[in-house]
Order: C-alpha cells, then structure tokens, then sequence
C-alpha cells in the first residue's frame, strides 16, 4: 500500500485496504481490553462513575464492562460466521447487536464530567428497568394474576431512541475532532465521513 498511490490502486482497492487497516486497529483495541486484568475481574472500579445498586454493587462499571464484553463478542462471532454458509443475516443482526453494545458503552463513558456520565447511565438503566416492569406486568394480567385495577399505576415503558443514542455518540467523536497523525490509516481520521457512513449503515 505505502509503495503505490491511492490514484494507481483505485477508489474501489484503496477503500478495501483502509478498511482493513481498521480491522486491524480494531482487533488490536480488543485485544488489549481481554489482556487486561479488569476484564474478568468481578470487583469494580469507582474511579470514572459509580451508581449503587442495594446490594452494593456498582452498575454503572457493571454496565461498562458487560456493553464492551458484548459487543467484542458479537464482532468476533460475526467474523467467524462470515466463513459459514448461512447467509448476511444472522452477521448482520450480530454486527446490530455489536454496534448498539459499543455506543452503550461509548455514550456513558463520553462526557466529561463524573455527573454526566452518571445521569446518562442512569437514563439507560431506567430505560431497560422499566421495560422489565411493563413485561412483567402485561404477563401478570395475560395470566389473571393480580394487578392493580387503576390503570394509572400500570407501568409505562421509558424509551430511549437507540437512533439517537448511536447519533449523540457520533456527534460527540466529531466535537472531539480528527487526530493530528495525518495517516491515511488513523481510525480518526475523517470522523465526520465517518459518522455519515455509520449513519446510513444504520438506516439499512
Ligand atoms: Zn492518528
């Protein structure tokens, strides 16, 4: 690659070998999360945020570690099952799932402040907690079970927009801007294309 231009290689070729390049940066990145020692240890860190639960557990490291977990494990199975004949399908819905388990992670992991971080984690936590309510609740009276007759206190599920959580997630790698390398293989180069590209994957 670095002997020939990207004019000789073409748009087509010099596109394919960025990408992998990237690939390559990003198994690196993978990489070096499973050899660090935090990443099977079942105690947590209060150092970037810390939302208790009432067993003394802290959910916010929880839900970090388990988005990062997923989604290196979604990306790994979609690689595998690239050389499987089953079809685009089921690595398109693992590289959904990986993809979602990245801007989770990304999206509480991104503001600055402690207090941002915290409220942002506890708006997704709320988010899932209530979902659980609502399931639990329909499935109470599918079955006749007791429920509270006032339809006001039936439980209503919060959603946060998966859309726009993958677009605060970009906007915020924009704000932080491109790096300064100038290499042409920089996963930060370019990150406005960037956020257009997964934008549009996205809407597909
Ligand atoms: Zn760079």
């Amino acid at each position: 690659m670095d002997a020939l231009t990207a004019g000789e290689l073409g748009p087509d070729l010099t596109w394919f070998v960025l990408a992998m390049r990237r690939l390559e940066w990003g198994y690196a990145q993978l990489r070096e999360g499973e050899c660090d020692p935090r990443w099977e240890t079942s105690e947590f860190d209060t150092d970037v945020g810390e939302v208790l639960n009432d067993a003394g557990a802290n959910l916010y490291y929880f839900s970090v570690t388990r988005s990062l977990k997923s989604a290196t494990r979604c990306y790994q199975a979609a690689v595998l099952l690239l050389k499987e004949p089953y079809g685009a399908i089921p690595v398109e819905n693992l590289l959904r799932a990986a993809l979602l388990a990245t801007v989770k992670a990304l999206f509480i992991l991104q503001p600055n402040k402690r207090k941002s971080r915290e409220a942002r984690f506890g708006h997704l936590y709320h988010a899932d907690r209530s979902a659980l309510e609502y399931a639990a609740f329909r499935e109470l009276k599918l079955l006749g079970l007791e429920v509270p007759n006032d339809d006001s206190k039936q439980p209503q599920p919060q959603v946060i927009q998966e859309s726009k959580i993958i677009r605060d997630v970009l906007d915020d790698l924009v704000a932080y801007g491109n790096c300064l390398c100038d290499g042409r293989a920089c996963p930060q180069r370019d990150i406005q294309g960037f956020r257009h590209r997964v934008l549009l994957l996205w809407d597909c």
